[in-house]
């Protein structure tokens, strides 16, 4: 997907993109690709895919966030979603959050670069912030982090009652199964589930929009580890 693609693409998602927005995001594209030629941040290197499988995949859920918000962006890598939707949503306030601190330390300076004021930049682990950060948020978002279940106890406990858990999936048919539970426990609620293709490469994606419904038990999340070999089960 080319820069005039894109563009175009955008009207498809109900976005117009400013002059001074575009110009952001191809300092952001340039500096990604400069940076990411010493430093591995991103296994797709090159114009055509940042524009479609960062840029506009980041984009599809720009719907959902809205003026005065905080966003909360789990596993946020070089910025995907949460960099993104930052330069599109100025007035709404997001924390990106990564285990790996060469991915924020590029954030950080790319923010400073850019002179965002609406971006927090975090390096921790989700399971940690999120224990000293308990509904917080209106909107937790990730892509391409963890299978749902997990993604799930990660996300629920961070969120205000009536925010929304959002991840940004491929085909999630048999990781929703093995989620039902863990979602049901953690009082989230399955409101929305959106599939299409991302434009050029029609490769399938998911969106879910997932509520929570009540304060969650606050020894949410647990370590990783219990996280990862201790599955929550509902009792029949
Ligand atoms: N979301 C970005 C994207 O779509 O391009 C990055 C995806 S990358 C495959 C997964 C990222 O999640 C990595 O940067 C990794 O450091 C981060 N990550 C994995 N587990 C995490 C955790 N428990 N807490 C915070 N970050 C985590």
């Amino acid at each position: 997907m080319n820069k005039e693609e894109f563009i175009k693409e955008l009207k498809t998602l109900g976005i117009n993109i400013t002059p001074s927005q575009l110009e952001k995001l191809e300092f952001y594209k340039e500096f990604l690709i400069e940076y990411n030629t010493h430093t591995n941040l991103t296994a797709i290197k090159e114009e055509q895919g940042i524009y479609l499988k960062h840029f506009f995949d980041s984009l599809t859920i720009s719907e959902y966030i809205k003026e005065g918000q905080k966003v909360l962006d789990i596993g946020t890598g070089a910025g995907f979603p949460g960099m993104v939707l930052a330069i599109l949503r100025e007035k709404t306030n997001f924390v990106l959050l990564d285990s790996n601190n060469k991915k924020i330390k590029f954030l950080t300076e790319l923010k400073d670069k850019l002179q965002l004021t609406n971006v927090e930049l975090i390096y921790d682990r989700a399971e940690n912030y999120v224990k000293n950060h308990l509904e917080e948020f209106d909107i937790v978002t990730s892509r391409a982090v963890s299978d749902l279940r997990i993604l799930t106890e990660l996300s629920l406990p961070a969120l205000k009652i009536g925010g929304l858990f959002i991840p940004l999936k491929g085909n999630i048919d048999s990781e929703l199964d093995s989620s039902k539970d863990t979602i049901e426990l953690l009082n989230g609620k399955i409101l929305a589930k959106k599939e299409f293709v991302l434009p050029k490469e029609n490769s399938r994606r998911t969106i879910l929009v997932i509520e929570h419904k009540e304060t969650t038990d606050k020894k949410y999340p647990r370590s990783f580890d219990k996280i990862l070999k201790k599955p929550l089960v509902k009792r029949k």
